[in-house]
């Protein structure tokens, strides 16, 4: 199947938002059910968030309906992205996703930490209002004031898109993107840890586990000044070259609590 069978009225860019919706919906209702059956609950690691799952819903849709599905079909309308050849190169395909993965940690960790963050526009740009979530209810990965969502979702996934050339039409291309991208944000929100077994065992299943953690934004959200990159599934360049790692901010913190006492 290519983006020509999609029929005449399903732009490719509505395409790739309803696939979005389902990974994300999808993922975060599993997750919702794991919550509420105690299924896996050895890896819950944090309390659920005292906000609901209904609570979250209508302003995680507001943002996915009003900000995300008009923006991505202007960047078709305008050209920019998911318009061009039905398969990209097996090269550019690599350099695509390649792209996407260092652009999204660049473009996001920019807003995210040197602007959402600022004292003087943490309550006016409302990130205040996903930081009143715990990164313990999957969906909550979403729940945002509509400019945080513009400049934390939106633009770190659109920009480098376009950036790369805007993935073709590449069905594969996109779906994987935004599927994957969904997963990210929907674990790293749940209060679900999938590598604390892991992490108690030899290097390999620890090096493995330090891949699969969902603990660098779960301490982004109850520390608020550490890794600002996307967690799970992120390059987390940034944090690492900016030294906001969870893991490299704990022994400067240490070392200044000592000094003090
Ligand atoms: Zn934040
Ligand atoms: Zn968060």
């Amino acid at each position: 199947m290519t983006a020509h069978d999609l029929p005449a009225w399903l732009p490719l860019s509505v395409a790739v938002w309803l696939v979005q919706m389902v990974a994300y919906h999808g993922f975060g209702l599993w997750f919702e059910w794991l919550d509420r059956t105690g299924r896996l609950s050895t890896y819950k690691v944090r309390p659920v968030d005292r906000w609901t799952y209904a609570q979250v819903l209508p302003r995680v849709l507001f943002n996915q309906v009003f900000l995300l599905l008009p923006a991505m079909m202007l960047a078709q309308w305008a050209g920019l992205a998911y318009v061009g050849a039905d398969h990209l190169s097996p090269l550019m395909f690599i350099l695509g996703m390649l792209g996407m993965t260092i652009g999204h940690d660049l473009v996001q960790y920019f807003s995210h930490a040197w602007i959402l963050h600022r004292p003087e526009l943490m309550r006016t740009l409302g990130h205040s209002v996903h930081h009143s979530t715990t990164a313990s209810r999957s969906i909550s990965a979403c729940f945002m004031s509509p400019m945080d969502f513009l400049m934390e979702i939106v633009a770190p996934y659109l920009i480098p898109l376009m950036l790369v050339g805007g993935g073709g039409a590449d069905l594969l291309f996109h779906f994987f993107t935004v599927s994957a991208g969904a997963f990210g944000g929907i674990y790293e929100h749940s209060g679900y840890d999938f590598s604390v077994k892991l992490a108690q065992g030899g290097p390999v299943a620890r090096f493995v586990a330090s891949r699969i953690s969902s603990k660098a934004h779960a301490e982004h959200h109850s520390r608020g000044n550490v890794s600002y990159s996307d967690g799970f599934g992120s390059s987390n360049i940034c944090d690492t070259v900016f030294k906001t790692r969870w893991d490299l901010v704990k022994p400067r913190e240490r070392r200044r609590n000592s000094q003090e006492a």
